[in-house]
């Protein structure tokens, strides 16, 4: 039987200000998957102990575990120690880094030049992907010839790196660790690929395929976050082209019993779909926004060369922006105020207007933590989706408990989904 070793890194463990929450988890799923655990250790950011503690665990165990250190910050030492343990240079990943950057341009912060470290990748390691932040970990496969060059015993040994972040681990575990470990010592190519979804819950997508979720090969496990869901199914054959083909079966089930909740695939998102229907349909968009900020359209240009398509956006926050740019008339707003299903219609009907656009779209809310009302509480949403000849519109009741920013982000996903739907019935 295999055996692992846990490897928490991180001195804020040591002084007890974080509860190694990560090693209960990992500890957990290795006994779920039959492979035995006789050692766990935690050690602070300190590269000598960190180097100690990695070639004990790894002259004991076949698979070496590590939490944390994978940051961008001088403490963050994991990679550096593993590269300088086995002599390997550290290479710069451009694929990862293209990722890391990608990363900061949604979430809108500017990239720290630290943040360059992250693409660090010791050669011959591949890389554990991160869809949650800019840590990616690593898979590192040691040969023989390689571990007797350093005194350490057996015929091939694994390292497994991630990021302390636990809702970051818990992805990538799911997602690639787990079925990685589950073949690695069945010597089988693994092919996945994610089924993203929106408009319905983890828990509907788990009990929709609780008869899928049980299957040994191919995998499904359905993970949730910002107001989105996927299902990534994992397959294992003789070969890759094997493994895909294991697969397809589970996969056109999902598309086929999903069907307009599915989005995309893998790298794709809600504005990256939207942008593709809307060249193929040579259709233009112009949205106004006002809870979301911008989000929307940052969003939607995020995606290279949506100049094609999007024509006008305006953040139209105040009452007068709306009535001087979109012409929503102010018996509107002083009747229903700025957060309605009227203004929402006014609004998508004047960004139309003034745009000359194929499709006019408006999201007005409250985003909260402030400014709700028992009427209109935080977290409700009006979107408007206007062409030359129609017009529909929907609205949410977002739990008023969750972060501004959290409400934005399901806002402006839902306004994508909504332009996506209309699209899709064009097709
Ligand atoms: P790091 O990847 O070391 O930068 O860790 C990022 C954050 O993850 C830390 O500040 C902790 O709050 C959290 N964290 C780190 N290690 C663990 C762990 N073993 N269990 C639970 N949370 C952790
Ligand atoms: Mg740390």
């Amino acid at each position: 039987m295999p055996s692992a070793e846990i490897l928490s890194i991180g001195t804020e463990l040591l002084l007890g200000h974080v509860l190694d929450t990560n090693s209960q988890f990992l500890a957990r799923e290795l006994a779920g998957l039959g492979i035995d655990c006789f050692f766990r250790s935690t050690v602070g950011d300190n590269k000598v102990r960190i180097k100690d503690a990695a070639l004990a665990a790894l002259s004991r165990a076949d698979i070496l575990i590590t939490s944390g250190g994978l940051g961008p910050t001088a403490d963050d030492l994991t990679t550096e120690c593993l590269a300088e343990l086995f002599e390997a240079p550290l290479d710069f990943d451009e694929t990862v880094f293209a990722k890391i950057e990608k990363f900061f341009i949604a979430s809108r912060f500017p990239m720290p030049e630290s943040n360059r470290k992250q693409a660090l990748r010791p050669r011959g390691a591949d890389i554990l992907p991160n869809n949650n932040g800019t840590a990616p970990g690593i898979i590192w496969q040691l040969d023989e010839s390689t571990l007797s060059k350093f005194a350490i015993p057996g015929k091939g040994k694994v390292i497994l790196t991630f990021p302390g972040v636990p809702q970051e681990l818990y992805a990538m575990w799911n997602e690639t660790a787990k079925p990685f470990l589950q073949n690695y010592f069945s010597g089988k190519k693994i092919w996945s690929c994610q089924l993203k979804h929106f408009g319905i819950g983890e828990s509907a997508l788990a009990q929709k395929y609780a008869h899928l979720l049980d299957l040994a090969n191919p995998t499904v496990a359905p993970y949730a976050g910002f107001g989105e869901c996927r299902l990534t199914v994992t397959a294992k054959g003789a070969t890759e082209e094997e493994a895909k083909t294991i697969a397809k079966p589970v996969i056109d089930e999902i598309l086929q019993t999903s069907a307009d909740h599915c989005y995309g695939f893998d790298d794709e998102t809600l504005e990256s779909v939207v942008g593709k229907l809307l060249l193929a349909q040579k259709k233009t968009l112009a949205v106004a926004e006002s809870c979301t900020g911008g989000l929307v359209s940052q969003r939607l240009t995020d995606i290279s060369g949506s100049s094609a398509y999007i024509k006008l956006n305006l953040i139209t926050y105040s009452n007068e922006a709306k009535m001087d740019m979109l012409q929503v008339p102010e018996s509107i707003l002083v009747e229903h105020g700025a957060v309605s299903a009227q203004c929402a219609e006014a609004m998508a009907k004047g960004i139309l207007k003034l745009a000359k656009s194929d499709i006019g779209l408006s999201i007005t809310g409250v985003a909260g933590p402030d400014g709700g009302t028992e009427e209109k509480p935080v977290g409700l949403v009006y979107i408007g989706l206007a062409t030359r000849n129609a017009y529909r519109d929907s609205h949410l009741n977002l739990p008023s408990h969750l972060s501004r920013a959290n409400i934005r982000q399901r806002a402006a996903s839902a306004a994508l989904n909504m332009v996506r739907l209309f699209l899709l019935e064009n097709t």
